[in-house]
């Protein structure tokens, strides 16, 4: 069970996360979770014919396994974010070392990290956004999942809830061999026909602290 639109009021309860970006007139995010995996080249090419640039949210365990293709997304452009080391489903305070510190660290160690942090499956206790800007990183979420890891939604119904997606709409889809057959049907379209529509792709901004 996910929300397809996160309520408005998520920004009022969480005012340390970024679920949408306000006053973004006409401008999309989109972001890739769970990269980098054997799915990425697929979906960096997707991109590279779009002529977009998007937020990838990367795995350290996932940048241990495939290092060249954590290189490649940045080489593309794309701006690199945390999605801890090994995607649990919570982070405790006594993980955020391990979790957290230890992913900036992959990062770091061959590209310039934009210190935002997604927390995995979007859980989190109330302290820790403030935890994660006291060590200089900040907590972004989204406002539109139009589900791609969702086996029951077919590319027919994720085009639908794509097209819901209004200015400063902070987009999740996954880097993932799971998804991306997917998007190559449904994401090249959908970015046409937003630009179409006189909407812009833009990278989320890096968080300096
Ligand atoms: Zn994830």
């Amino acid at each position: 069970m996910y929300f397809v639109r996160v309520p408005k009021a998520a920004d009022l309860i969480f005012p340390r996360v970024c679920f949408h970006k306000s006053g973004a007139a006409r401008t999309l995010y989109l972001t890739f979770d769970d990269a980098p995996s054997p799915a990425t080249p697929q979906l960096l090419h997707l991109l590279s014919d779009a002529k977009v640039k998007a937020t990838f949210f990367l795995i350290g365990k996932n940048i241990e396994r495939y290092p060249s293709l954590a290189r490649e997304i940045a080489a593309a452009g794309h701006t690199l974010g945390n999605h801890s080391f090994s995607h649990p489903r919570g982070i405790s305070d006594d993980m955020f070392d391990t979790e957290v510190r230890r992913t900036e660290s992959l990062i770091e160690a061959f590209a310039p990290s934009s210190h935002l942090f997604r927390f995995p499956y979007g859980k989190f206790h109330r302290a820790q956004p403030e935890r994660l800007r006291q060590q200089g990183l900040a907590a972004v979420m989204w406002s539109l999942m139009p589900g791609d890891f969702d086996t029951t939604v077919n590319t027919a119904r994720l085009s639908r809830r794509l097209e819901r997606a209004t200015a400063g709409d902070i987009i999740v889809l996954h880097d993932g061999v799971n998804t991306i057959d997917k998007l190559q049907t449904v994401l090249p379209r959908f970015i046409a026909a937003a630009q179409t529509n006189g909407f812009a792709f833009s990278l989320l901004p890096a968080h300096f602290p």
